[in-house]
């Protein structure tokens, strides 16, 4: 993860770095990659919970609530516990000038450019920067980001529509500003302002449809792993699984690894998924289970119990899982559930 790090400074030079660590840092345990990011110059998260456990855990810096927060008694929290939010609709902006007065919140305010998810409409900055300004429960400086919606397809039109914009209103003034995600960080340099704000990239996974972690450069962190559990012998004709998708096109060995929906593997993952088998490729036959999957074994005969299986990490990137069972990498690594085993390397 460190060198992960280390390829955003070069992607963006001189740029003031947010580590993206929501959704339990994608999936790879909010604490448990903490020591990797100590040269982060902010952590992000979507929520106050997941703030708040990074304050428990004793981080100091700084840390942004890329949601803001919804309730007037969340700003005391937000407060106490030192925290940036970002402020993107209405009722955020009355609610911090309902607060009138010290304490004193970073703000960074939100406009949309384009995404139209979250943000300000782009035309209102100038008078909301102005209410904020004015506002004494603002710590200055105010800083403003925007969020593209799609950096990860290179020379995407809208993509530089959405930059035009926002650097037609924001460029002028004086103020910090941030829009890179992993994508933007990687193919559009001219978003780069001071702040860049990278996810994926981080866990070594290629923000792009069309390449993997690898060919970019990076290193994937997360490895799932588990074993070989049963192997069967089976005939032609024979079923595998629930629903008895799978018929045996020939008499054929048929592994079982001990991984299922329950720890993260995604039940929509069909026949042909790939799967490794003591590095030698595989795929998933018939249904996923709860806690199993049906691998075939046809040229794997010295295949035995206790066989290392890696679903996806070293040797298989999750992009070409991804792909494979109609997903994005983002959806399988936040999918890990608490029932499998963390080892750290
Ligand atoms: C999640 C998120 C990011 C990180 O996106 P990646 O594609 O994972 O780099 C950046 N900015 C905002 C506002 C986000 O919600």
């Amino acid at each position: 993860m460190q060198r992960n790090f280390e390829k955003i400074k070069n992607y963006a030079p001189g740029c003031k770095i947010i580590a993206v660590i929501k959704a339990d840092a994608y999936g790879h345990g909010l604490i448990r990659v903490l020591p990797a990011l100590t040269h982060a110059d902010a952590l992000a998260v979507a929520t106050l919970g997941e703030a708040r456990e990074l304050r428990a855990a004793a981080w100091n810096g700084r840390i942004l609530v890329l949601e803001g927060c919804y309730q007037a008694n969340d700003l005391a929290d937000v407060h106490a516990l030192s925290l940036d939010i970002v402020i993107h609709q209405k009722e955020q902006l009355l609610a911090i000038k309902e607060l009138a007065g010290p304490p004193r919140i970073p703000v960074w305010l939100k406009i949309d450019s384009g995404m139209h998810r979250l943000g300000f409409p782009i035309a209102d900055t100038e008078s909301i920067l102005g209410e904020l300004s004015r506002c004494q429960s603002v710590l200055p400086p105010i800083r403003l980001m925007t969020h593209l919606a799609s950096a990860d397809e290179r020379n995407n039109a809208h993509t530089q529509a959405q930059i035009d914009a926002f650097s037609a209103v924001t460029e002028p003034l004086a103020y910090e500003r941030t829009v890179a995600n992993s994508a933007a960080i990687m193919a559009w340099p001219q978003s780069h302002c001071q702040w860049v704000r990278a996810g994926i990239m981080l866990y070594g996974i290629s923000p792009f449809v069309d390449s993997t972690g690898p060919m970019d450069g990076l290193e994937p962190v997360m490895s799932l792993e588990t074993q070989l559990i049963a192997i069967q012998q089976l005939k032609k004709g024979d079923t595998v699984g629930y629903g008895a998708s799978y018929v045996c096109p020939q008499d054929m060995l048929v592994g079982v690894g001990a991984i299922g929906y329950g720890d993260g593997y995604p039940w929509y993952a069909q026949t042909g998924t790939p799967v490794l088998l003591k590095g030698k490729l595989t795929h998933v036959l018939g249904r996923v289970s709860m806690d199993m999957i049906s691998i075939d074994l046809t040229g794997h005969d010295a295949a035995k119990i206790g066989d290392t299986l890696v679903l996806w990490g070293k040797g298989l990137p999750v992009e070409t899982v991804a792909k494979s069972a109609g997903t994005i990498p983002y959806g399988l690594i936040c999918g890990i559930t608490r029932r499998v085993e963390f080892v750290v390397e």
